[in-house]
């Protein structure tokens, strides 16, 4: 039935834009990403949520984690080290507000992918 696979497709299409357009519009109340430094090489076992944890170890940077944006309750590891791949570099505005590149994409699981930019979740 090839009216009934158009319709199908359509649906996904129009849900998916819907979802987006929610996301879009939760991101403008949620409080930015703040990053919070912890000493050593490894995240701790709690990040707090609505934070960016960078694990610092003297004055090198390891890695960053943070609870996925989507709710899903899943801690996201970066890489942050040069020999890392993939890795992701981090940068800070004059605000002090994290952003990450590249962006972010989670290939199991609850498969989030956005950009971080200025504390602030962008979906893509
Ligand atoms: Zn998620």
């Amino acid at each position: 039935m090839i009216l009934i696979d158009i319709a199908a497709k359509w649906i996904r299409a129009e849900y998916a834009r819907w979802q987006k357009r929610i996301r879009g519009l939760f991101e403008r109340w949620r409080p930015p990403f703040r990053l919070q430094v912890v000493d050593g090489d490894s995240l701790p076992p709690v990040v707090p949520v609505g934070a960016l944890v960078l694990a610092r170890d003297g004055n090198e940077d390891w890695c960053v984690g943070m609870k996925c944006p989507c709710g899903c309750g899943r801690t996201i590891e970066l890489l942050l080290i040069p020999e890392a791949k993939p890795r992701w570099s981090l940068s800070l505005d004059p605000a002090g507000l994290p952003s990450l590149s590249p962006s972010v994409f989670l290939r199991d699981g609850c498969r989030a992918h956005f950009w971080l930019r200025g504390g602030r979740v962008t979906w893509t």
